[in-house]
């Protein structure tokens, strides 16, 4: 009988009393409801793994890619600005399916004439615009961009059936192509070059003041979308907005541009003896062993030479590049060109810009330095960069990505000023574009359905790599000591994830669909991987899982599984929390100290237990040795029923002799103080709990309780911390590395928090 009471007893105090409470009255029962708990798996979310990919996140032993080899000549028309090539594909059915037809896609026809791209666009009057785009907007017919088809033809010359569907070209085939086939067909085609200044464009020229232009040139050939086992074809459209989704393949090109142009391309020049002159392949053998300072094969004063003429002649630069999923180059007569190695493994890999001379001084200083430290970085992050070259091509407001080539912007201005923002905006922008040969270029994501898959990923790793880069190069950020990133610091986002609820989406959105496409694509899951990182895997773990990801995906299609799978398979941390709170909702990050109670030990029984004893029927004979906690201030307390040692404690002094061993004594902890604190929760994430502790003699301690320790409560959490010395001061995430939105509930006793629009204030009279 007393055992059981006992029993009841201690149950009770640890808080599963309701247990033994009765069912709840009918008039007050409850709906029932699913599994909403925050740390289920994600079985209803994830598909079921198979033998394309695995539950680990690999790919599976039947996992499959198709694969495009490509034979184009393309010649630029530089006085009517113009491209026409023709191209022969080799398309290998390597999936188990027998295909009817084949989805190629015609990027360039968003700038068709009759484009739907505009009209999608919600918009009304404005009550006033600028001439230029009163101009473009109502009063000029669009521009005549968009390929014109002009003949498509199987291997043998024979005409073959297609129908075009805005962005996307639809090739019947005569019969069906069966798995382990090749298909070759052949395409012929012309458009207009857009100015991507005006448009906005990931492809096309700017004209310079002298009258020349720098072409950047892309998805200028018809390109085969991706067929596989997750989309079947990805044939979703290009409205401008989500990039490309590409299968890998060879790639022989060969271009043809006046004689007077310097270019660069995806993969390695065939016949360069042919193209350079003997000063420049001097310099190119040079360059290969220049591993801190870029060499120029063509200076500042030869390509402000090359500017005055205009070439009638042409002459053809002839590519090949392997294993690549893309091809792009860029190509004017006002180029400059250098070049340095980077030692990679085994081999050199070619950093390499291109700039006219109205990007310095700055390009010659920084361009080809930052392609250099960007591989270094990535391929520490990944798996080395297995590429011969990466270039970087100045080009007017651009920061756009090929494999092997990149545009990217900022110039000095034309006073020849450069203001930190245009130099550091530079370094980020050639990092960024770099930093895309592994996501998506070689790690070969689904860019049309998930931005955040490279967008995101890149953005971290580009934060990294800024970090790497001001360590290396502390004169081009100072006075910074460290590279003032924009993108990845748990603290920048904050102001994003506490936004109108109207106006966000889940990272697991497309693109198009989103709201605020940068934040939403590129910082979020920049930040959410950074804080996976440092505040809940740890260094160690992360590197390790993230470089798996990396090498089991190089040269293959993931999906977001496959990341989210692999990162846990590969650490052991159970993260499907974190990938449904981040990825899947837009729920934000706020923790609080709600309450803390200061508490004494006593022997003492308070009138809370006395109260509770007498409603079960218990006398203090039915109890076992117990102690007892008073909060200071409360009506039980009394400064008399202190005690300056918990040894003093008769119930406590009588357990410890008959069971602790006298060796252990001297070991046993004396707290005095009993600190209870209510954590709450009012935003949606649970995250880890960073308690910095600071007690009254001045020293500090961190506590972190992890996020599972909201599994049962998603509000409001309670922890007793017992301590020697009393506390002065208690703070949540002091290092601001959760994107917590709301500062003001974070610390006890409470600061007075100073909102933004007194800091507004404040900074208004400074100025
Ligand atoms: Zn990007």
């Amino acid at each position: 009988m007393k055992s059981t009471r006992l029993f009841a007893l201690a149950v009770f105090f640890l808080g599963f009393f309701p247990v033994f409470s009765q069912s709840v009255p009918n008039e007050a029962r409850q709906q029932g409801h699913y599994n909403t708990n925050k740390f289920r798996q994600m079985y209803q979310e994830f598909s079921t793994p198979n033998m394309f990919r695995t539950a680990s996140g690999a790919p599976g032993p039947q996992y499959y890619q198709q694969q495009a080899d490509y034979v184009i000549n393309v010649e630029l028309d530089d006085e009517n600005k113009r491209i026409s090539g023709e191209e022969t594909i080799s398309y290998n059915n390597n999936s188990p399916d027998a295909l009817e037809y084949l989805w190629v896609q015609l990027d360039q026809n968003v700038r068709e004439r009759n484009s739907k791209t505009p009209l999608i666009e919600s918009r009304g009057a404005e009550p006033a615009a600028l001439a230029q785009s009163f101009v473009q907007d109502y009063m000029v017919e669009g521009f005549d961009g968009g390929f014109k088809i002009q003949e498509v033809k199987d291997g043998k010359g024979n005409p073959l059936a297609y129908t075009i569907n805005q962005t996307m070209m639809r090739i019947n085939l005569p019969k069906q192509l069966m798995p382990g086939e090749k298909f070759d067909f052949y395409i012929k085609w012309w458009y207009n070059i857009n100015d991507h200044v005006v448009d906005r464009a990931r492809s096309g020229y700017e004209t310079f003041e002298d009258g020349n232009r720098g072409y950047v040139i892309a998805q200028f050939y018809p390109r085969m979308a991706v067929y596989n086992d997750v989309e079947g074809w990805q044939n979703s459209q290009f409205w401008g907005r989500d990039e490309f989704a590409l299968p890998f393949g060879n790639f022989e090109v060969n271009i043809t541009v006046p004689a007077d142009h310097i270019l660069d391309a995806t993969g390695n020049l065939q016949n360069r003896k042919e193209i350079f002159t003997k000063e420049m392949m001097k310099r190119y053998e040079q360059a290969q062993t220049s591993f801190s300072n870029p060499v120029k094969i063509v200076t500042q004063k030869e390509a402000e030479a090359a500017a005055k003429g205009f070439a009638k002649n042409k002459r053809t630069w002839k590519f090949k590049a392997e294993k690549v999923r893309d091809f792009a180059f860029a190509t004017s007569r006002k180029y400059m060109w250098d070049m340095m190695g980077v030692p990679m493994g085994n081999k050199t890999v070619m950093a390499v810009s291109l700039y006219p001379p109205e990007a310095n001084p700055l390009w010659e200083d920084y361009s080809t330095r930052t392609v250099a430290s960007t591989l270094k970085t990535y391929s520490h992050m990944t798996f080395d960069y297995p590429y011969p070259k990466a270039i970087s091509v100045s080009a007017k407001n651009q920061g756009m990505e090929y494999p092997m080539i990149c545009w990217n912007h900022g110039r000095p201005d034309k006073d020849g000023f450069i203001s930190e923002r245009t130099k550091l905006g530079m370094i980020s922008v050639i990092i960024h574009e770099v930093g895309h040969n592994y996501f998506p270029m070689i790690v070969n994501s689904d860019e049309r359905q998930w931005t955040w898959m490279d967008e995101g990923l890149n953005s971290f790793l580009q934060f990294v790599a800024e970090q790497d880069f001001g360590e290396t190069y502390p004169q081009a950020i100072a006075p910074h000591t460290k590279y003032p990133s924009r993108r990845g610091p748990a603290r920048n986002i904050v102001d994003y994830m506490a936004g109108d609820q109207n106006e966000l989406a889940p990272i697991m959105t497309k693109g198009l669909n989103t709201y605020n496409f940068g934040a939403n694509a590129y910082a979020k899951p920049a930040a959410a991987l950074n804080i996976l990182r440092e505040t809940v895997m740890g260094r160690e773990l992360f590197n390790y899982s993230f470089k798996v990801y990396a090498n089991r995906w190089k040269f293959k299609h993931p999906t977001p599984e496959d990341f989210f799978r692999t990162m846990e398979d590969a650490s052991a941390v159970d993260l499907d929390w974190y990938w449904r709170e981040w990825f899947y909702t837009t729920d934000y990050v706020d923790i609080g100290i709600q309450n803390v109670k200061k508490l004494f030990v006593t022997s003492q029984m308070n009138s809370e237990v006395k109260k509770l004893m007498a409603e079960r029927g218990f006398t203090e004979n039915d109890l076992a040795p117990m102690v007892y906690l008073v909060e200071e201030g409360s009506d039980d307390f009394d400064e008399s029923m202190l005690v300056s040692n918990v040894d003093e404690i008769q119930t406590l002094k009588d357990y410890i002799e008959e069971n602790v061993p006298l060796a252990e004594r001297t070991k046993l902890k004396k707290p005095k103080f009993f600190y209870e604190i209510v954590f709450e929760k009012p935003g949606g994430i649970p995250m880890p709990i960073i308690a910095q502790i600071t007690y009254a003699d001045g020293t500090t301690e961190n506590i972190k309780y992890p996020a599972e320790v909201w599994r049962k409560n998603d509000a409001q959490v309670k922890k007793v911390i017992p301590s020697e010395k009393e506390i002065s001061k208690i703070q949540i995430d002091p290092q601001e590395e959760t994107a917590d939105i709301d500062l003001s509930n974070n610390s006890w006793p409470r600061e007075k928090h100073i909102g933004q629009f007194e800091r507004f204030k404040q900074k208004a009279t400074q100025n």
